[in-house]
């Protein structure tokens, strides 16, 4: 399934969510459950599996929130 990134418009919380196409407009936000949330551009998943050797860790997604 592809990786697709959201945004709440309700909490401003952005997240990625794996979910299939069928489901893509349809995600709740993992936040506060609002339906609100919009898609947006995608250009690549970074989940920081990166098989290749070096990566810039400038990146720094991942984890969110816990603290
Ligand atoms: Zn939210």
């Amino acid at each position: 399934m592809p990786l697709f990134k959201y945004r709440c418009r309700d909490c401003g919380e952005e997240f990625e969510e794996l979910v299939s196409l069928a489901n893509s407009n349809n995600v709740e936000c993992p936040h506060c459950d609002s339906r609100h949330t919009e898609k947006l551009v995608s250009k690549f998943a970074t989940i920081g599996s990166s098989s290749s050797g070096t990566s810039a860790g400038s990146c720094g997604s991942g984890r969110r929130g816990f603290t």
